[in-house]
């Protein structure tokens, strides 16, 4: 087991180390603090604690997980269950199952493909293996590109950067896959790219998305005082709470895992940036 661990660590640092992608120049856009609304004492604690961090002559670390927490997951899903079920070979070997998923709307897709089968009433195993095989070719590639954002995300994070805090990207996406849709998405949607921010992403498919965020802990810890950390996968979020207890955990409530965990005690909850 600890042989395991040992090289997990080592390989993720090694990766980590050529991690940080250079995203160029791009103008940080003016921002506006997000409308009043029950999110607004969270968000604006944390605004105020990275502007104390820097009045102390620190660099205050905010981490962001991106699927479900800064992009909505499922606007990417959904175009890619739409086109399986317009596919005419697909149409024909399964009418009513195709014609279940072309009337599909966003509110519709699930975390996990095989519940959002489940609730349309459609459980055919190789309809779902077929299915399941073309989603997983286009929802972990470079189509997530064209992500919609959780609602005033962008303007958030800007609002943070501009306010001097390192805004560290920390994603299970790997970079093989989805490296460059993950950059320009970043970029396309208006979130900061440049300065003291960091994108970190997974060498590969095979490393677990968590096994990979503990990896990137202790190092994150080195880039500044973490004041934050926002997360929709509670086991993930519960991890970052651990390995940073002084700082604020959000939980982004929007999909998450059908893992039971959830966030610990002390976690601030919220559905939206606005
Ligand atoms: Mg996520």
């Amino acid at each position: 087991m600890k042989s395991v661990c040992s090289f997990a660590f080592l390989f993720a640092l090694s990766s980590l180390a050529t991690l940080p992608m250079d995203f160029g120049s791009l103008e940080i856009l003016g921002t506006s603090v997000a409308q009043a609304s029950a999110t607004q004492p969270v968000l604006n604690g944390i605004l105020a604690a990275v502007q104390s961090q820097v009045s102390a002559g620190q660099i205050p670390v905010v981490l962001f997980d991106l699927d479900d927490t800064l992009f909505d997951s499922r606007s990417r899903t959904l175009p890619i269950l739409l086109k399986f079920s317009s596919d005419p070979a697909m149409k024909a070997r399964y009418p009513e199952e195709t014609a279940v998923l072309s009337r599909l709307q966003l509110w519709d897709v699930h975390y996990d493909l095989a519940t959002t089968l489940h609730v349309q009433g459609i459980d055919r195993a190789d309809f779902s293996q077929q299915l399941s095989d073309f989603w997983t070719l286009h929802f972990f590639s470079n189509e997530c590109e064209n992500d919609h954002v959780i609602p005033l995300a962008p303007e958030y994070v800007r609002t943070l950067a501009q306010a001097g805090a390192r805004i560290v990207y920390l994603t299970g996406r790997d970079r093989i896959r989805m490296g460059v849709g993950t950059r320009k998405a970043l970029q396309g949607r208006g979130f900061p790219t440049r300065g003291l921010t960091l994108l970190l992403m997974k060498p590969n498919a095979q490393v677990a998305d968590l096994e990979f965020k503990l990896s990137a802990f202790k190092w994150i810890g080195t880039q500044g005082k973490v004041v934050a950390v926002f997360e929709n996968e509670p086991a993930n979020l519960n991890a970052m709470k651990r390995a940073f207890p002084e700082a604020q955990s959000v939980f982004v409530d929007s999909i998450r895992s059908s893992r039971p965990e959830m966030p610990a005690a002390g976690t601030v909850w919220i559905r939206s940036f606005q």
